[in-house]
């Protein structure tokens, strides 16, 4: 795997005099954050790509013969993704062809140099990649978006255009599944968030470790049990830097869950834990799938949110669809179209990328 700046660890993985727990012979290198047992980096690694490895097994997420995308941002999660992957495919013999799906969101800065680093794993894990870009998905790049909509509702339309960026790039790859790298920690704060919005029928299938099934491509999550701060003391790569600021309401939902695993490290694991046994009642009014009449991607509404959005831009209505019941300058507010609802604000954290 790639030797890049691997960040120090901190407190919780002190080097200590003890012997490793799980070998008993190596001297520790580094207390786990998910379990504080002492261990020796050879254990560490062994432990995590064990973990993940049954995660894989005991959730059937793969069949052999398989073609997977890794959605691949150039951050230290997906890349990792990657590495393991294709580490544990070769190791047990998944027999998985393996594919790294990106997505380039036209922001100046921030994908150029995580698309290098993609294209640098193509090479390093022998991936076939394959980048599909907003502007010709969509005629527009975020930077053109920020132009007229600013810096406040941004991360509605890149989490909107990314999540149907990603199953495009998917169909145009021909694979039966998608894999993100959404960790334990990612896990724990969608559910909180979930709860803190009642959002019901996000709740109730926010946990599972594999959805979409019911439409174009299945996404599945093996680091679904996996703390972020394990996959960053795993060798890694840099985490890119957001040009565009993302949601303050996820924000304290994370420091919320850091401060929860501070006092607790199992407290992310209980959270996901919690969340797989909420139980909806039946009685619970769910939204119903049906596909968008403009595009043919799967909706609850006339339209799919990535068509609204695009509708109100190309119209010159950029606020359509998101939520604005009132202009900044008072003016007359844009009223979403018939039959579609109004989003919030959902930054890249909650997007399955
Ligand atoms: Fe897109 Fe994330 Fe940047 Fe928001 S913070 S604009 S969702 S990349």
């Amino acid at each position: 795997m790639e030797e890049v700046e691997t960040k120090k660890p901190k407190k919780t993985t002190t080097s200590s005099s003890r012997n490793c727990s799980t070998c008993n012979q190596r001297r520790a290198a580094l207390k786990r954050p998910k379990t504080l047992e002492q261990i020796c980096r050879e254990c560490f690694y062994s432990v995590f790509e064990e973990e993940i490895h049954r995660v894989i097994v005991d959730n059937q997420l793969f069949k052999p013969g398989e073609r997977v995308a890794i959605g691949a941002s150039g951050g230290k999660d997906s890349t990792v993704l990657a590495y393991v992957l294709s580490e544990l495919n070769r190791r047990h013999n998944y027999g998985l062809d393996l594919f790294l799906l990106s997505i380039d969101e036209g922001i100046t800065g921030y994908r150029d140099d995580s698309l290098e680093t993609v294209k640098r794993n193509e090479v390093q894990y022998g991936l076939p990649l394959k980048v599909v870009s907003y502007k010709d998905l969509y005629g527009w790049t975020m930077d053109d978006i920020v132009k007229i909509i600013g810096l406040k509702n941004n991360c509605t339309f890149c989490g909107v255009f990314r999540r149907q960026a990603l199953d495009r790039g998917a169909t145009l790859l021909k694979v039966d599944k998608l894999a993100t790298g959404h960790n334990a920690d990612d896990m724990a704060e969608t559910i909180l968030l979930n709860i803190l919005r009642g959002d019901i029928a996000r709740l109730g299938r926010c946990t599972s470790i594999t959805t979409g099934e019911d439409g174009p491509i299945p996404r599945c999550k093996p680091f679904k049990y996996t703390y972020e701060k394990e996959i960053v003391i795993y060798p890694c790569l840099y985490v890119p830097l957001r040009i565009y600021s993302p949601n303050a309401y996820r924000g304290f939902a994370r420091e919320f869950i850091k401060d929860l695993e501070r006092i607790r490290p199992r407290a992310i694991l209980d959270i996901i834990k919690s969340g797989e046994n909420f139980r909806i009642s039946t009685s619970t009014k769910m939204p119903e799938q049906g596909t968008c009449e403009r595009c043919g991607y799967i909706s609850s509404q006339k339209w799919c949110k990535a068509c609204v959005l695009l509708d109100g831009l190309n119209r010159g209505l950029p606020k359509l669809g998101i939520g604005r019941t009132k202009g900044n300058d008072g003016h007359p507010k844009e009223k979403p179209i018939n039959g579609t609802k109004n989003m919030q604000s959902k930054p890249c954290g909650t997007l399955d990328f």
